[in-house]
């Protein structure tokens, strides 16, 4: 006791002198901090580093399932997700190989709604500057993958790199000719594609489906969900992540059932085909999967489910 009270004493001296002691202890209930602390997740991919950004989450009407409704409402309500609205994580992921420095996908900016449009104060959370990202390789031009490419006021988020982008999606989105003959309630579609266009200029540089875009970073043709579709398979040793881009909109019901397609899918029988043959690659090959719909952090692994499909084991959260 001796040896305590003179460090008590020294204490509330201390306190005191920067003006926090208090006459009474003080348990108040800390303030609510309304919303998630941490959005990004860095994980090792054999040399790479590969970490995951949060952009935000939509909402999606059960209505965009397409497939026999019975089997619909069977598989949504086994997934947990009966009746309301489908929440869906938006997330990007950025890659870094060691000589360069990508950003996959971009998230939705604010266009989309209030609920998405982080990633650039993730990658303040990072300490990363935009203008450090070399390359950003986009799945393709929906909104929700290409907004957050560009600011409010038009310009390059990422001022220095060059963005990429297969060229059969680019063919479709950035055609004056396509899109007067959309029909109209679809014309806002081409939205994005125009302001990427517009704010990269000749930093927008075309791919055919299948190239290698950088050493470890190849795209894999994936054509349904869009004209030029492309998923990455991003190697480093004998790791291997496929990122998925919209091959799957909602985990629960299309790892069970990849037959089930979404309304956006652009062909049908495409999409499903393409779905059903990654997600059997990835389960035969145990190759880690990403997307941007899965919940955050968006990287895990399939495997066969009894009965067909497929179960999904999300990758435990990595301390490097
Ligand atoms: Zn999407």
């Amino acid at each position: 006791m001796k040896s305590i009270e003179p460090r008590r004493r020294f204490l509330q001296h201390t306190l005191a002198a920067a003006g926090l002691a208090s006459a009474t202890p003080l348990f108040a209930a800390a303030p609510m901090a309304g919303g998630t602390a941490l959005s990004v997740h860095r994980m090792k991919l054999g040399a790479f580093e590969v970490t995951s950004v949060l952009d935000g989450f939509i909402e999606l009407p059960p209505t965009v399932l397409q497939g026999d409704p019975a089997l619909l409402e069977r598989t949504m309500k086994a997934g947990g997700l009966a009746g309301g609205p489908i929440r869906t994580a938006v997330n990007c992921f950025l890659v870094n190989t060691g000589a360069r420095l990508v950003m996959i996908d971009c998230g939705g900016a604010k266009m989309l709604g209030p609920t998405a449009g982080r990633m650039p104060q993730a990658l303040a959370q990072l300490g990363i500057d935009p203008g450090q990202v070399d390359e950003v390789y986009i799945t393709h031009m929906h909104g929700d993958h290409l907004h957050g490419a560009v600011t409010p006021e038009g310009a390059k988020v990422f001022p220095n790199a060059v963005l990429r982008i297969s060229k059969p999606d680019v063919d479709y989105w950035a055609s004056p000719a396509v899109e007067a003959a959309a029909p109209e309630n679809q014309k806002g579609r081409f939205v994005a594609a125009k302001r990427a266009v517009a704010a990269y200029g000749d930093r927008l540089q075309t791919f055919e489906l299948g190239a290698e875009l950088t050493p470890g970073i190849r795209s894999v043709p994936a054509v349904g969900h869009t004209p030029g579709h492309s998923c990455y398979m991003v190697g480093s040793g004998d790791a291997r992540l496929l990122l998925l881009g919209d091959t799957l909109h909602v985990a629960p019901v299309q790892f069970a059932r990849p037959e089930v397609t979404v309304m956006f899918d652009f062909r049908q029988e495409q999409a499903r085909t393409l779905r059903q043959d990654l997600f059997e690659m990835a389960a035969k090959e145990n190759i880690l999967i990403g997307a941007v719909h899965l919940p955050f952090p968006g990287i895990g692994r399939l495997r066969h489910r009894d009965g067909g499909g497929y179960v999904y084991d999300a990758l435990p959260w990595q301390m490097y």
